[in-house]
């Protein structure tokens, strides 16, 4: 029975968006995301379903105030939070999602209660009856970091397209945008799932439909599992997660497959990461913006993409 089993893989992101401020901000995000993989591997050590994995990596991440996804989701326009997360089964082929939700601690959560329900997306007033239907507590997430930003972006009257990758003001540029997370599992018995949650772009129009809970923004087979971030319409129009693994189905390995999505998108003027593994155990990502945070278990190391150069488009571990 052992001898048929596969080492589990993990990638997972916090963000993608313009660079770190100082080496401070970014030994921070490496030991948020270290932690998260630290705690996870061991799971899928133990037998843990890719699923269930993904689904407690995106619950960690969603718990930290730092990134923009559950507890320190970034406002709206109008003050308030609504977040969208998708979960995606790659072996039974099964997307379900949450579409701008409020008052809900895990996002994650709702969409994987959803994988069972025959409707699986819903969005705004429908998630909220569901969220109450489950019994699931009804939870602030703003933090005063993020109130903060949108009080300074209102007196802008909103001119910024993105709110900060980080909830750490000391640790990003002024410039600085996204920070939603995402998490691709392969597990011991070659299953892969993938996940992804945000708040959003932060500042957007009330009803704004994030890529984050559709097949472009997170998307997974029984062969590959992509995860992305950055500006959503930017990777709705790239259609990019479904894209990525659709190559790969076709027969081209995860890096090429990658390679190939990020030069189009490059040549699209496009402002997006993304992160992947396929069954093989081949994990990759890929960026257009400046940075990518991400970090990933191959089962013998720890790595991340913090200190990545800017000059590639694309990176992999474990390609046969
Ligand atoms: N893709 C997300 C959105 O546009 C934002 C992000 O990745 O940070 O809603």
């Amino acid at each position: 029975m052992l001898a048929d089993r596969v080492q589990p893989k993990i990638i997972i992101h916090g963000g993608a968006g313009s660079s770190l401020k100082g080496k401070g901000g970014l030994e921070l995000v490496r030991r948020s995301l270290h932690a998260v993989l630290e705690d996870v591997y061991p799971m899928l050590v133990a037998g843990a379903a890719a699923v269930d994995a993904v689904v407690r990596g995106c619950q960690l991440l969603e718990d930290d105030a730092c990134f923009n996804a559950g507890t320190g989701s970034v406002l709206q326009s109008d003050g308030q939070i609504r977040m969208s997360a998708a979960l995606m089964d790659g072996t039974a082929q099964r997307f379900s999602g949450v579409i701008n939700v409020s008052r809900v601690q895990h996002p994650i959560d709702l969409a994987l209660k959803l994988q069972e329900s025959s409707d699986r997306v819903l969005s705004d007033y429908g998630a909220l009856e569901f969220l109450r239907e489950i019994g699931l507590p009804t939870y602030d997430p703003t933090t005063e970091i993020r109130l903060q930003e949108w009080i300074q972006e209102r007196a802008g009257n909103f001119s910024r397209e993105m709110a900060g990758v980080v909830a750490e003001k000391e640790l990003v540029d002024s410039e600085a945008g996204r920070g939603t997370i995402g998490v691709v599992i392969l597990d011991g018995e070659g299953r892969v799932a993938a996940g992804t949650s945000t708040g959003g772009k932060g500042f957007e129009r009330i009803g704004r439909v994030s890529d984050s809970a559709m097949p472009a923004g997170n998307y997974a087979t029984a062969q590959a599992g992509i995860s992305c971030t950055g500006i959503g319409e930017d990777i709705i129009n790239e259609c990019l997660a479904a894209r990525i693994v659709v190559r790969v189905a076709d027969g081209m390995t995860l890096h090429q497959a990658f390679d190939r999505s990020f030069t189009e998108s490059y040549k699209n003027q496009r402002d997006l990461g993304a992160i992947g593994l396929d069954a093989t155990g081949a994990i990759a990502w890929g960026k257009t913006s400046e940075v990518l945070l991400a970090a990933y278990h191959t089962g013998d190391a720890i790595g991340d993409t913090l200190e990545w150069s800017d000059a590639d488009l694309v990176g992999s571990i474990g390609m046969e």
